[in-house]
């Protein structure tokens, strides 16, 4: 189910941490990674946005850590994907992946309607924000590491 290198062997989707300018962490990044000969991508779904934050981050960004998760819908649910079922042998990655996309994005839904409710443009733009960053691409996509 999870990508294969180019090596022929399954690459294995973690969590890294990355280092920007050398003062900035950014953790939680999800990379797909080969076991054999140790080559790495980053998984292309977040990569946009990884762009973004790094530009917000400006040429001189003071020491700090991120966690790129806290601020990427799809990286947080592959964290706790990770978190949760990296010692089951059963797990399913590619329904277990999907099923936690679609509870996200049901609740997401329902926040938004809240938030519309109330009137209230800015938390509906950052629910707007978050559904985008899970939308328009499968499970399958993600754990085989291609566009849709
Ligand atoms: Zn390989």
């Amino acid at each position: 189910m999870h990508k294969q290198c180019q090596c022929g062997e399954p690459m294995g989707l973690e969590l890294r941490k990355v280092i920007y300018a050398s003062k900035v962490e950014i953790l939680h990044v999800p990379v797909f990674s080969c076991p054999s000969c140790f080559s790495s991508e980053v998984l292309q779904h977040v990569t946009k946005d990884i762009k973004e934050l790094l530009q917000s981050l400006g040429s001189k960004p003071a020491p700090r850590r991120i966690s790129f998760a806290r601020n990427h819908e799809l990286a947080e649910i592959i964290r706790k994907l990770i978190l949760e079922e990296a010692d089951n042998p059963h797990v399913d990655w590619q329904s277990a992946l999907e099923e936690r996309m679609e509870l996200r994005i049901n609740l997401l839904l329902d926040l938004y309607r809240y938030a519309r409710s109330l009137g209230d443009e800015e938390w509906m733009s950052d629910v707007e924000k978050r559904l985008l960053q899970l939308s328009g691409f499968t499970s399958k996509s993600v754990l085989t590491n291609t566009k849709n």
